[in-house]
């Protein structure tokens, strides 16, 4: 029966047999010593005699190995404080090679910051053995075990919303996925599930929530990805308060029981408005911290009373500052265009160390004021009924006041494991300017796949 290696330290003067992968190889000339690694740790293996020596030799590092052998106390001089299994190896008795390994294209045995990032991203599969990112990788799975029970103790239904959707004018550009059935027609990805979850409100879930993939086709940073996940809620029945408390306890929570190590500034998280933010900081997403050199201090902020529009300079057009569905401040909206630059939005941002890791606001759920948001803006009654009656149309029938946010999780792990982009807190990513280095996506499709797309490639 296999142990893990973690485990070898309750077995000794047993036999065990050990399955991984062979990490590193020292020969000593009669004797080699393997480093062997498994999902729990590495431990040190030992060839001596003649037979074993001989069945080690031809062992290279990423080979797939079981190995029989017995655990003893290393002698004191050989104990390697550095390793949770550093007191003990396991002397071998019989080896089995699963299969062996070339030489692999990069070294997985380093915290592999000295490699390129196209060579991990184009061997993610080994640059993931690494113990950094299988570090990174478990602490997002445990993270994410919280988020779950804690959204379930609260009473939050986790709902799917779908993927293939209706292309809406909000914020970033649509991905678009072209209709086979229907000639000229797209779906778009979404850019959040944000009229899913308002719909869901419509529908009486009261609280919903979602580990949620989002898409938009922007230009790529540190910090974004063309798909990244947000843990994305929604309350019926709250005012701005109470879903901001709700998030920071969840916050609070969350650091206390899963990162432990990590301390917040300051609780109540302070709040500045916008205008304040802007004087003050001269960014909207100021770094508070006391000491930045702390690498467990997490300064949270909340900015709120954002401007509702924006005047895009280079567009010399109005446009919505944040979400278009927020409630404007005060309930109402004034009844021409010149008065655009004084509404404020009932929305709320969380930054964290300087980084925005959460927005939300309070929705606008009256159908007139929504309409009216749009209008003001130019759009046409026809444009709006077609971009969102379905909404509009929804609130007529019955609809709670209600608001959410949304977690950029990607970010908050990031934060969390104190890494330098979300490239390493996500298993298959992409590179910088949207390509997948592995797969080699995007690519070229046949053109049998193109045709049923009704779709032409003008070159
Ligand atoms: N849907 C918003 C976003 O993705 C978050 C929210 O308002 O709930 O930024």
């Amino acid at each position: 029966m296999r142990t893990l290696i973690a485990d070898i330290v309750k077995h000794e003067g047993k036999e065990v047999e050990l399955m991984g992968w062979v990490d590193v190889r020292r020969d000593h000339g009669k004797i080699i010593f393997i480093d062997l690694r498994d999902r729990s740790g590495i431990a040190q293996i030992v060839f001596a005699g003649k037979e074993m020596y001989a069945a080690c030799d031809k062992l290279r590092p990423e080979w797939v190995v079981k190995i029989s052998g017995k655990v003893a106390k290393r002698p004191a001089s050989m104990v390697n404080p550095n390793l949770p299994t550093g007191e003990y190896e396991v002397q071998a008795t019989a080896l089995e090679v699963f299969t062996e390994a070339q030489t692999p294209p990069i070294d997985v045995t380093s915290d592999g910051r000295e490699i390129g990032e196209e060579n991990r991203m184009k061997y993610r599969y080994l640059d993931l053995r690494r113990a950094r990112m299988q570090k990174n990788l478990r602490a997002r799975s445990k993270t994410l075990a919280f988020v779950d029970e804690y959204f379930k103790k609260h009473d939050f239904v986790e709902v799917e919303t779908p993927i293939l959707g209706k292309s809406t004018p909000e914020g970033a550009r649509d991905y678009l996925v072209p209709s086979r059935l229907y000639p000229g027609k797209f779906y778009a990805l979404p850019q959040a599930p944000q009229q899913y979850k308002q719909l869901l409100m419509v529908a009486g879930l009261e609280r919903y929530f979602q580990i949620a993939r989002c898409f938009r086709d922007e230009d790529t940073r540190g910090d974004r990805q063309p798909e990244f996940t947000q843990i994305d809620f929604e309350m019926s029945f709250v005012e701005r308060e109470d879903v901001m408390n709700y998030l920071e306890s969840f916050i609070v929570e969350l650091v206390k029981n899963v990162y432990p190590e990590k301390h917040i500034t300051a609780v109540p998280f302070p709040r500045l408005n916008h205008a304040e933010a802007m004087k003050k900081y001269k960014s909207d997403k100021p770094d508070l911290r006391k000491d930045k050199n702390d690498a467990n201090e997490l300064s949270l902020t909340w900015i709120v009373d954002f401007p509702f529009y924006e005047y895009d300079e280079n567009t010399k057009a109005w446009d919505f500052g944040h979400n278009p569905f927020s409630m404007p401040e005060g309930g109402n909206l004034p009844d021409s265009e010149e008065d655009l630059s004084g509404v404020k939005a009932m929305q709320y941002d969380l930054i964290l160390n300087g980084f925005e890791i959460a927005g939300g606001s309070i929705r606008n759920h009256k159908p007139e004021l929504l309409k009216k948001a749009f209008e003001l803006l130019g759009y046409k009654n026809n444009v709006i009924m077609d971009k969102f009656g379905h909404m509009i149309e929804a609130f007529s029938y019955g609809v709670p006041p209600h608001g959410g946010a949304a977690v950029g999780f990607d970010r908050l792990m990031m934060l969390l494991l104190n890494e330098p982009n979300i490239r390493e807190v996500i298993a298959f990513t992409k590179t910088g300017d949207g390509r997948d280095l592995m797969s080699n996506a995007p690519s070229e499709v046949d053109e049998k796949q193109l045709k049923e797309l009704h779709i032409k490639i003008s070159k």
